[in-house]
């Protein structure tokens, strides 16, 4: 290590642990990608409007549109003097007995008051025909008028924030053909250990099958991340620093298991040899405690405990929010306040992060109870789970009843 790098930080909290590797994430760049790849991607730069939404007065309905000057009773007859569709510039104005056939999204006439639909009329619909309308419409009905939606220069959409579906409609309409978006930061994944196998494999005597490979994979692209590769390093040093040194062509590394202090656990060793700054090794939590973050070069570095639930845990409460940063969304984790529906006993020196369902109770709060039994590597309960229950250190028991934080699972 070099002489001039800070002490490693033992056993810190949950909330130094975060704020030191929100500290060492970079803010990400920024690239310029086409609207049609941008679904998912972070918006770094406000989208606003270069011209009025509609983009012209138009018709919302079929029908016909009128001059209201032209009405003195409720029937009127007037004649037809144009065919307006969609996608053309009406040539004559409407009033003093005529009226123009419109189609819905098509620009109305000059000196067009209303659109009257279809339905109020009773007409052979040819332009030098008649029409005879039974119904006054009221002032500017059924015409929808130039930027009463969006008016040029309002601010659409405000970075950063995240291009769902349902944004690509309006941002396409504003002649957004590419849009500047942040650069995703990339991950490696490396699952460490003799006992593991493929999912697809059949584990022989005392191995198991590699769940936190997948599941980190999944949680880093789900998350905006791009993950460039998956290995696995079985536990002696050689293959191991091998492994990590294929990983390091990504902004972050994650390695589940082999952090601890077993016989085969090489990966602080192996770190070590490639010139890791470590910031921090161990965290006042469970599930996750041996947790290790740090730097090699500019790669930032997490070690994450094997055990299943310990990997998922940590990767919300800590990758999670670094890949946020970088890609220049506020980190989280947003917390949101529910009722425990259980007393839960706890070690009071530890961070509690217990797999949860949320449900919403009879006056509209939120509720909220175990998942399951409580063990790193129990995977029903995290399968069964929608939210991480938060119980912070200093208690010894959470009362039934409690208001406690919950961290809700569909924002990733
Ligand atoms: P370790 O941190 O390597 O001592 O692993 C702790 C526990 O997590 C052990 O029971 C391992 O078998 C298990 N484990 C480690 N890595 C994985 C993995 N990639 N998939 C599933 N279980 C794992
Ligand atoms: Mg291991």
């Amino acid at each position: 290590m070099p002489a001039s790098s800070p002490p490693v930080r033992e056993l810190i909290s949950v909330f130094e642990a975060r704020e030191e590797i929100l500290r060492a994430s970079p803010m990400g760049g920024t690239e310029e990608v086409p609207l049609r790849s941008a679904v998912g991607r972070i918006l770094r730069k406000d989208a606003s409007a270069d011209s009025d939404i509609p983009p012209f007065d138009n018709s919302a309905m079929d029908g016909f549109a009128v001059s209201l000057r032209d009405f003195d009773g409720e029937t009127v007859i007037l004649a037809i003097g144009e065919d307006v569709p969609a996608g053309t510039w009406p040539s004559k104005p409407v009033g003093n007995g005529s009226c123009s056939r419109i189609m819905t999204g098509a620009p109305v006439p000059e000196g067009t008051h209303a659109v009257v639909p279809v339905e109020w009329c009773q007409s052979d619909g040819v332009v030098g025909g008649t029409v005879t309308i039974t119904r006054r419409p009221k002032p500017g009905q059924h015409v929808r008028k130039q930027g009463s939606d969006i008016a040029r220069d309002d601010l659409v959409l405000e970075a950063p924030a995240r291009i769902e579906p349902r944004t690509i409609g309006v941002l396409a309409s504003l002649g957004y053909g590419q849009v500047t978006v942040a650069v995703q930061p990339t991950v490696c994944v490396v699952a460490t250990g003799d006992e593991l196998v493929e999912a697809s494999e059949t584990p022989s005597l005392g191995q198991i099958r590699n769940s936190n490979g997948p599941t980190l994979a999944a949680l880093a692209s789900a998350s905006g991340a791009i993950v460039l590769s998956e290995h696995v390093a079985r536990d002696d040093m050689e293959h191991t620093l091998q492994v990590l040194q294929e990983a390091m062509d990504a902004d972050i590394v994650i390695v589940s298991g082999g952090v601890s202090v077993g016989s085969y656990d090489y990966v602080k060793a192996a770190l070590d040899e490639l010139g890791f700054e470590r910031s921090f090794w161990r965290v006042r939590q469970r599930p996750g405690k041996p947790l290790t973050f740090g730097k090699i070069g500019d790669r930032l570095v997490f070690g994450l405990p094997g055990n299943p639930v310990s990997t998922a845990v940590c990767f919300r409460q800590y990758v999670l929010p670094c890949i946020r940063k970088m890609s220049g969304l506020p980190p989280g984790p947003q917390f949101r306040t529910a009722r425990l529906q259980e007393s839960v006993q706890k070690v009071p020196d530890l961070h509690y992060f217990l797999p949860g369902r949320v449900s919403v109770g009879s006056e509209g709060c939120l509720s909220v109870v175990r998942s399951g039994a409580f063990g790193s590597h129990i995977f029903s309960s995290l399968a069964a789970a929608n939210c991480l229950i938060s119980l912070p250190e200093g208690s010894e028991r959470v009362e039934m009843g409690s208001l406690v934080e919950i961290e809700l699972f569909n924002d990733v």
